[in-house]
């Protein structure tokens, strides 16, 4: 699924660190190019979750019950 981009239409959205949680605005360019992604400045990872990502994340529902 990587280099697919995400579904957020807006030009400027945050995102959210699938590892350490830190949040971190994206553009819509960067998200559509992401060889520029910048990875995460607490962790370096570069696993960035989305608004859609996380109200679908299976550990997010299981937060729910
Ligand atoms: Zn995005
Ligand atoms: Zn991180």
């Amino acid at each position: 699924m990587t280099g697919d981009g995400c579904q957020d239409p807006r030009d400027i959205h945050p995102h959210w660190c699938g590892f350490c949680g830190a949040r971190q605005m994206f553009t819509a360019l960067q998200c559509a190019q992401l060889l520029i992604v910048p990875s995460c400045p607490r962790c370096s990872g570069t696993d960035w979750r989305n608004e859609i990502d996380d109200l679908t994340a299976p550990d997010y529902r299981e937060d729910r019950q």
